[in-house]
């Protein structure tokens, strides 16, 4: 083996975070200290700089903090959404929400999370949730 310049490049928490996607898991790492879990993963609690972190599962429930339309023609597919939606454990993700117009998407707007395959990569995209 070889040691080269690119130690943790490939592994680390994106890694984990991604094989539990590809499982159909929304996992986060979250805090034993302060008892926060935080997005992006990382290695060391952003909120009180503890290495202390467990990976636990999420509910996948949150609620659409900001919201943008992203203007596409038709006949490539339409106008489609950006999001940050808080989740209801904390954490905030950058997604977006499908199964309504994007135009429609408003702030404080309940949704779901859910884990679609595009192309052979685990993506987490939101839809409203029934429930009021
Ligand atoms: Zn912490």
């Amino acid at each position: 083996m070889s040691s080269d310049n690119t130690e943790n490049l490939g592994s680390g928490p994106d890694l984990t975070y991604q094989a539990h996607l590809n499982k159909k898991e929304l996992f986060l790492p979250k805090c034993l200290v302060c008892n926060e879990f935080h997005f992006y993963p990382r290695v060391v609690c952003p909120h009180c700089g503890s290495f202390d972190l467990e990976w636990q599962a999420l509910s996948g429930r949150g609620e659409v903090y900001s919201t943008t339309v992203i203007r596409r023609k038709p006949e490539r597919g339409g106008n489609y959404n950006v999001c940050l939606v808080t989740l209801k454990e904390g954490p905030r993700m950058m997604s977006r929400i499908d199964g309504i117009p994007a135009e429609d998407v408003k702030i404080g707007d309940k949704v779901t999370a859910s884990i679609i395959n595009n192309d052979g990569e685990c993506h987490v995209i939101f839809s409203p949730s029934q429930e009021a």
